[in-house]
């Protein structure tokens, strides 16, 4: 099973909290952060990191699309 991640460009700060907590999973692009990759293994480390973006510009989806996080 693998989850998608994305980044919505428009709405990031570019604080680097995801780059810099998880290099292997978000780089910069210019002022903004993007994934490394489009899919990641479930991990409860990256649903943080996406509660934690100040933007909740991270977005997480399992496999049927049902969107995992950010949380509420
Ligand atoms: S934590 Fe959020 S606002 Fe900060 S760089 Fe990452 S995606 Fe952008």
């Amino acid at each position: 099973m693998t989850w998608s991640i994305s980044v919505d460009a428009g709405s990031c700060l570019g604080s680097g909290i995801c780059a810099g907590s998880r290099p292997d999973l978000f780089r910069f692009h210019g002022s903004y952060a993007e994934p490394v990759t489009s899919t990641v293994a479930p991990d409860e480390d990256v649903l943080d990191l996406a509660d934690t973006c100040p933007a909740a510009a991270i977005l997480i989806r399992d496999q049927s699309g049902a969107e995992l996080a950010p949380r509420p």
